[in-house]
């Protein structure tokens, strides 16, 4: 049985769609207070009903990680986020050092709010600066400025949050790597704990990328994007920042991300809110799905959402029993993109699986390649930073023998 559980609290509610966003969000802020009802409920109907996650859990410790995201989570009346912590403490047993984190908008903020955020119990803030260059902000269609990223840093600073995150995005319509380097070096200026540093995608559907198709914009090339991604890797390592997952960087171990950790380790989750997604590992308790990892999710509407919790039914949309190909191709792809690399022992006892021999010509190409290597003691498989550049053709070479 899984010892470890985390919680992912989905804040559907933006003031303003982004240019490049594809997550579900909506503006309609009215349906918020329904919304913290509703959200309470669900928490209660689904800890009621599973062996897994109430107060029947074997283990007294079991919630490590609660993180609420969006959304703008920072839109919740600090009255919302008491509420919605009081249910999670009385319907779960919530470890005393778990790490809670809430993202954080710039221009949604004071410092009086995260103060109080911080007496609530919340010990992690990931604050979406995305730029400190204003051009790069209003093509990404955010609403804030630099002046705003800059309060919010300081103000989460001043009421006491050490482990502050920051999150960047590069790749954007004419930037070049000196512009980039200026985001970088301006974030470092702050000491934070952490910084994310995203590639941005152009997801179908979004403004951005309709501008792409009719031409309006350029995208970088794909040898521009790789530059940029060697680039920052090293320039960050060289500040003190350990390059931990692809687009993830810490001071040192203990600042890691605790709760996307346990996503890239496969561990199991509980999410609530519309669109949110859940996750049961296997042999964690649960009596009806204890054979296969079942991954569902909760409509993507915050309407529906609501109508159904206020008949009694619970919100989930689809639900999926994983296949032990689908397994296997989640561990590698999700080892893969961390400097833990793929833990062969755990995916040999989760899986029954001789990892060794099942992609043994693949792991000797790689290998001769410079791009990853079997290391150490604890039989890893990792990526070199070149096998992290090429990380997606290398993901599709392991999917190509899985399936
Ligand atoms: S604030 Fe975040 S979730 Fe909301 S629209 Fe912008 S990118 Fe999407």
């Amino acid at each position: 049985m899984s010892d470890t559980l985390s919680v992912y609290i989905h804040v559907p509610f933006c003031l303003k769609k982004c240019s490049y966003c594809d997550f579900y969000s909506t503006q309609a802020l009215s349906f918020l207070p329904a919304y913290v009802e509703s959200l309470q409920q669900e928490i209660q109907i689904r800890t009621d009903q599973s062996p897994r996650t109430g107060l029947v859990g074997r283990d007294p410790q079991r919630v490590k990680t609660i993180y609420f995201g969006g959304g703008t989570p920072s839109l919740l009346p600090l009255e919302d986020v008491e509420k919605i912590l009081k249910t999670l403490h009385t319907c779960y047993q919530v470890a005393k050092d778990a790490e809670i984190t809430i993202e954080v908008n710039p221009g949604t903020v004071d410092q009086g709010y995260l103060s109080g955020l911080k007496s609530l119990g919340v010990n992690r803030l990931s604050i979406g600066v995305q730029s400190f260059d204003i051009d790069k902000i209003k093509v990404l269609g955010r609403i804030h400025t630099v002046e705003a990223s800059i309060e919010a840093i300081e103000a989460a600073q001043s009421a006491g949050f050490d482990n502050i995150g920051l999150d960047l995005i590069y790749g954007t319509p004419r930037e070049t790597l000196a512009t980039w380097t200026r985001d970088l070096k301006m974030a470092l200026e702050f000491k934070v704990a952490h910084l994310s540093c995203y590639m941005l995608t152009l997801e179908p559907g979004t403004p951005l990328h309709a501008q792409y198709e009719r031409g309006l914009l350029q995208a970088p090339g794909s040898r521009i994007l790789t530059d940029f991604f060697t680039a920052t890797s090293v320039f960050l390592e060289q500040h003190g920042y350990d390059h931990y997952e692809i687009s993830n960087f810490a001071k040192g171990r203990q600042n890691r991300s605790r709760h996307n950790c346990a996503y890239w380790q496969m561990t199991s989750y509980d999410g609530f809110g519309p669109a949110a997604h859940s996750f049961v590992q296997k042999g964690d308790g649960t009596q009806d799905f204890c054979l296969s990892p079942v991954r569902s999710w909760n409509l993507a509407d915050v309407n529906a959402y609501i109508q159904a919790l206020s008949l009694g039914q619970l919100p989930v949309h689809e639900r999926e029993v994983l296949s032990l190909q689908q397994q296997m191709l989640e561990r590698v792809m999700l080892g893969l993109r961390t400097s833990d690399g793929i833990d062969i022992t755990e995916f040999e006892k989760m899986l029954g699986q001789d990892f060794l021999t099942t992609f043994d010509r693949l792991l000797d190409r790689l290998e001769r390649q410079g791009l990853g290597a079997v290391t150490g003691p604890g039989k890893r498989f990792l990526l070199t930073l070149s096998g992290r550049a090429r990380l997606d053709s290398i993901v599709e070479a392991f999917a190509a023998k899985i399936l």
